[in-house]
């Protein structure tokens, strides 16, 4: 199988599974417990959480783990708002978040929080007129993704981090796709909360943190002694070690993105050589090295995923699978694109385990399978 998903997960490193083995076979012992096993397991907690901050350029106190991105998310949203003054309570949010953070913001909306929309332009990056003029003293909170999951357009967080902060705002950062693909420093990078998900950069799934800047009030959503009153819940400690492991093992992120920059460049300009219908959505915006978002034309996604699984490749739809049907990506949407051309896009996501090689037999394989498709599709045109 040739795995260009990469956005959705990625499959465990060998270091992250050799460094959880020995956790949960012998360090199972609660956290909170005073006896020999607690205390070791403890200590292996901290030596966890040293090594988060250490990678993340953040300090070992501003790391609070949590269950993954969505619930750091909800976290930061709530948990920010809800220690806000009360003359600030408006809350803006990207109109391309992931889909779950989407879902947090019209749920705040429809429990009278007034949520306002940034929008993003045609071609994906947010729109910095219109968030000049939306960000005023009134807002507690601006949430704004660092790259985007479908599309992989690069937010521009440090200049909203400058608005935010000139406003009297916080700024969280939904850095899920971010990390592990671009090189990333907490200390520099302006937000003041910022969520990661371990599973995104061959960690295990089910754990991430968010990174809190020191002295930045936040209320607790879950409540208990742990992550310091933060985030209650006995410590996922394999867990945690496993995303201390995944970021210890990522090595020069610099050059691991130029390798899989190279390979998504070429698999886009082979394939809008084979298939001149080959249509690249912000192909000239500031992207992830490995995301590439196309259409073949006007060739139903749905179409396009099953011919590449006859390939033995797996990617993805931008599409939303709802109860017995699809609707068009809000990404797209919100760049102003028609339902039938986001229905046509598919994503593939290329990372740490793609090839030249599987590149190569992508190119080789799909166009001879979609040019007849693609030539039908022109005859039955009306
Ligand atoms: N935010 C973004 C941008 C994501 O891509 C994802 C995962 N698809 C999430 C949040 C949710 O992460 P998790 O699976 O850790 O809850």
């Amino acid at each position: 199988m040739i795995y260009l998903d990469h956005n959705a997960t990625t499959p465990m490193a060998q270091a992250v599974m050799a460094a959880m083995l020995p956790v949960m076979s012998g360090v199972w012992a609660n956290t909170s417990s005073q006896h020999g096993p607690g205390q070791e397991a403890k200590r292996v907690l901290a030596g966890a959480r040293a090594t988060v901050a250490r990678v993340l350029g953040c300090k070992p106190v501003e790391v609070i783990f949590t269950s993954g991105a969505t619930e750091a998310n909800h976290l930061a949203v709530r948990g920010l708002l809800a220690a806000a003054p009360l003359e600030r309570q408006r809350v803006l949010f990207s109109s391309v978040e992931h889909a779950g953070h989407v879902r947090l913001a019209r749920a705040l909306s429809a429990a009278d929080v007034q949520v306002d929309w940034l929008p993003v332009q045609p071609g994906g990056t947010l729109d910095m007129a219109v968030a000049k003029k939306l960000i005023g003293t009134d807002v507690a909170l601006v949430s704004l993704m660092a790259a985007n999951n479908e599309t992989g357009v690069l937010m521009p967080v440090a200049d909203v981090a400058t608005l935010a902060h000139a406003a009297g705002a916080v700024i969280h950062v939904d850095a899920t796709q971010f990390i592990g693909k671009q090189p990333f420093n907490f200390a520099s990078f302006g937000a003041d909360a910022v969520s990661l998900s371990a599973h995104k950069f061959q960690g295990p799934k089910g754990i991430g943190a968010l990174l809190l800047r020191q002295g930045v009030p936040l209320l607790p959503q879950t409540l208990g002694s742990q992550e310091r009153g933060r985030r209650g819940g006995t410590e996922n400690l394999p867990g945690i070690v496993g995303l201390a492991a995944a970021l210890n093992a990522l090595g020069d992120v610099s050059a691991e993105a130029a390798r899989i920059a190279a390979l998504r460049d070429r698999l886009e300009a082979g394939l809008q050589r084979a298939l001149p219908d080959t249509f690249v959505w912000c192909q000239d915006a500031p992207r992830l090295p490995g995301t590439s978002y196309l259409r073949f034309g006007q060739l139903s996604v749905d179409v396009v995923l099953q011919r590449l699984d006859r390939l033995g490749v797996a990617a993805s739809s931008g599409a939303a699978c709802s109860s017995g049907g699809s609707e068009p990506s809000h990404v797209l949407t919100a760049m102003g694109v028609p339902a039938d051309e986001a229905l046509a896009t598919v994503r593939f996501s290329l990372g740490a385990t793609t090839t030249a090689d599987d590149v190569a037999y992508l190119l080789r394989e799909l166009p001879p399978l979609l040019a007849p498709l693609l030539h039908e599709d022109l005859l039955t045109a009306p």
